[in-house]
């Protein structure tokens, strides 16, 4: 059973000046997320992202449609009861959300306390927590005394107090350099395995997607434009808005204005081959040319890997005779997505 589940999910905010027609935040959206699942969502800011999170959380409710937590439709209940629910997910911020004038040990100890566990238990939780994070010498510090990575490992300390099953995680290395993005990456990815808990990572970073996801789902205007598994989703794009998105850190196909300055600078047809995971090998592919008594070289793209699993664009130079080269191609087409510069 699904861990998350919104069907035909609509948000609508009323019109800020009373004119025109309302906001429409969240248009028809459907979305399972399974228990173990590190369900990445992307989005453009406005695409709604952060109002899919508020309304997963239960601190707005949706104008339509239903959305399940652990199979209860939390859509109908009453506030008392929104609030247990809220107990079991944990979430973590861009800005972090500490508490200043608390030290790290109290930030962490706080959604324990206020949940009333006794003092023992709490301590122990605590002292739990803080070695799984990295941080027992920094217990007695204050949030302003620690660096952003710090600062988010405190988050994620506190988000998992309460051993929830789900984290929500909202752009939560937004506001960090690359190098600590990927150490909290790498954090989160360990909160997922070791204590399976499952995690809906929000952000506009592709790279965040590609580290840490298992799958995604790409909004647009407040709809979700595609969804799946993250190597289906990065290797062929349905969609044009996610093709965007995926060019951002997938070595790819050469645009018309790439194509002109290999043009240039390389004599030979420009010919891409692209590969995914379980196609025929690139080896078998030079073999196929060398054969033909083809010239060739490498000219844009690359491999990707994603969790061991590869796929890539290469575009190539090749030069000889054109019915030489014809029938090379023709045969290597039998094997993998073969396309011409034209
Ligand atoms: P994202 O998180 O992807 O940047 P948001 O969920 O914040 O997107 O916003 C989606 C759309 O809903 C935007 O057009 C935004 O202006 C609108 N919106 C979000 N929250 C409110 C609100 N409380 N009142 C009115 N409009 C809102």
């Amino acid at each position: 059973m699904a861990l998350v589940a919104l069907r035909n999910v609509t948000k609508t905010y009323p019109t800020p000046e009373k004119t025109g027609s309302p906001v429409v935040a969240i248009d028809d959206v459907t979305l399972e997320v399974e228990p173990g699942d590190v369900y990445g969502i992307i989005g453009y800011s406005g695409a709604g992202k952060s109002t899919l999170v508020r309304l997963v959380n239960a601190l707005e409710p949706a104008t339509s449609g239903s959305i399940e937590i652990d199979g209860l439709d939390i859509t109908a209940l009453p506030e008392r009861e929104l609030r247990r629910i809220r107990l079991g997910i944990g979430m973590i911020f861009q800005q972090f959300n500490l508490f200043d004038s608390k030290t790290v040990w109290a930030n962490i100890a706080y959604p324990l306390s206020v949940a009333g566990r006794p003092k023992a238990e709490i301590a122990a939780r605590v002292g739990e927590l803080l070695d799984f994070v990295g941080l027992d010498d920094k217990a007695r510090s204050y949030p302003d005394q620690l660096s952003g990575g710090q600062k988010q490992r405190v988050g994620i300390a506190r988000a998992l107090a309460t051993s929830p099953r789900l984290l929500l995680a909202d752009e939560a290395t937004s506001a960090l350099d690359p190098e600590t993005t990927q150490e909290v990456l790498a954090l989160l990815k360990r909160v997922n395995r070791e204590f399976g808990v499952t995690i809906i990572v929000i952000t506009h970073e592709m790279d965040v997607i590609q580290s840490i996801a298992t799958k995604v789902a790409v909004m647009d205007g407040g709809r979700v434009i595609e969804h799946g598994d993250v190597f289906d989703v990065f290797s062929n794009p349905q969609n044009a808005s996610s093709e965007r998105f995926v060019a951002t850190v997938v070595k790819g196909v050469p645009s018309p204005a790439e194509l002109a300055v290999l043009r240039e600078r390389h004599e030979g047809r420009i010919v891409t081959i692209s590969f995914r995971d379980g196609d025929a090998s690139q080896a078998s592919v030079f073999l196929e040319l060398a054969n033909a008594g083809l010239e060739f070289e490498l000219v844009y793209g690359g491999i990707n890997d994603i969790r061991g699993r590869a796929f890539g664009h290469l575009t190539l130079a090749i030069r000889g005779a054109d019915v030489a080269t014809d029938a090379a191609l023709a045969r290597i087409a039998e094997r993998v997505d073969v396309t011409e510069a034209a």
